[in-house]
């Protein structure tokens, strides 16, 4: 069982700890990173990647996650893996145990845990994940120009990919198992005015059904949750949008979480209501959800971490010159 002490401990190793570490490495702070259970985070698990700048030619999700991790160890970051199970925010340096015993002590903590897509649990659903089943509509919408598309959900995130997916299709439908959407309602007008989006009430899907060879997702078998009815839509492409879990369940009543458990942050900065402790990526932020805002927001993270800890330097050594 061993101690580790750094001036910055980052937790989670997706695209916002990693370019928090990078800063943060090259601002002299000596990251380190501790990866949890998914190293890499979302992007591990996607495949084509167009949308992060930088990039003429299509990319791979894990690519990208192995090059930031080399960039993050080149200029001085120390990955380490383990699963923390402890927690303790009360006094600096911030204490985290893992589930091997070591023990984490950091000046400074970023949390970059990230959130996870919620599915609706069915085999096929998994089956069919990355060839016509995705959680992602701004990642993934652009594969199915011109394309029957469905998504599956009833809140703002539903609303928004559905709106969203008008750019690339002209035939989107909302699939949704009440009678009522929980969305805002300017997005529910701006919904039911589009000409290109159908909304299906009281509708569960109970299968993604696979066209087999290489067809990938053909359709989408409902179930009617009122009259038990059973249909079938035609699609290409399935976008599940029934919400996030953000990775938050170690920080309960560790510090300010929102009522949907997101880490709460100042508005224009990674803080988070402990002083010392700042959090990016999508564990703070159920609106944008992408590598690169991640990316920006673990920068940010950096950069306030920097600030903070140059203030408590230059506190300390006034208190220790009186
Ligand atoms: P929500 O929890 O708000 O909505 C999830 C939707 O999925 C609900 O309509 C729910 O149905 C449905 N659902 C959940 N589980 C299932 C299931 N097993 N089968 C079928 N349908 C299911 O999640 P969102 O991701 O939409 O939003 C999360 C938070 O983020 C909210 O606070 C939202 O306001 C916020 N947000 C804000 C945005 C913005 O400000 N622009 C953009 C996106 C999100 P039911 O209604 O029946 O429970």
């Amino acid at each position: 069982m061993t101690t580790h002490h750094t001036r910055m401990l980052v937790l989670g190793s997706g695209p916002a700890g990693l370019s928090a570490a990078i800063y943060g490495a090259r601002a002299g702070m000596k990251p380190i990173v501790v990866q949890g259970i998914q190293p890499g985070g979302q992007l591990t698990t996607t495949t084509d990647v167009e949308n992060y700048p930088g990039f003429a030619d299509v990319i791979q999700g894990p690519w990208l996650m192995e090059q930031m991790q080399k960039q993050a160890e080149h200029v001085g970051t120390t990955m380490m893996w383990d699963t923390i199970t402890e927690v303790d925010l009360t006094q600096r340096p911030f204490r985290l145990v893992g589930d091997g015993g070591d023990t984490y002590l950091g000046d400074v903590l970023v949390i970059a845990t990230g959130a996870q897509a919620k599915w609706l649990g069915l085999e096929s659903e998994d089956a069919m994940k990355g060839k016509g089943v995705s959680a992602c509509a701004t990642c993934d919408g652009f594969f199915y120009r011109g394309k029957k598309v469905a998504v599956i959900g009833g809140g703002n995130t539903a609303v928004e990919e559905a709106l969203y997916l008008t750019n690339h299709s002209d035939d989107v439908t909302l699939i949704h198992r009440r009678d009522s959407l929980r969305a805002e309602r300017i997005l529910q007008e701006r919904l039911f005015a589009h000409p290109g989006i159908t909304v299906l009430w009281n509708k569960e899907v109970r299968e993604f059904v696979d066209g087999g060879g290489n067809a990938g997702l053909v359709a989408l078998e409902l179930e009617d949750t009122v009259t038990g009815e059973h249909s079938r839509i035609d699609v290409d492409g399935g976008f599940v949008a029934i919400g996030h879990h953000p990775a938050t369940e170690l920080f309960r009543g560790h510090l300010a979480l929102d009522d949907d458990g997101y880490v709460s942050v100042e508005i224009g900065s990674t803080r988070t209501s402990v002083p010392g402790v700042f959090a990016c990526g999508d564990v703070q932020d159920k609106v944008y959800r992408q590598a690169v805002t991640a990316a920006g927001t673990g920068c940010m993270a950096a950069l306030d971490a920097e600030r903070f800890l140059a203030e408590m330097e230059f506190q300390e050594m006034a208190e220790a010159a009186e």
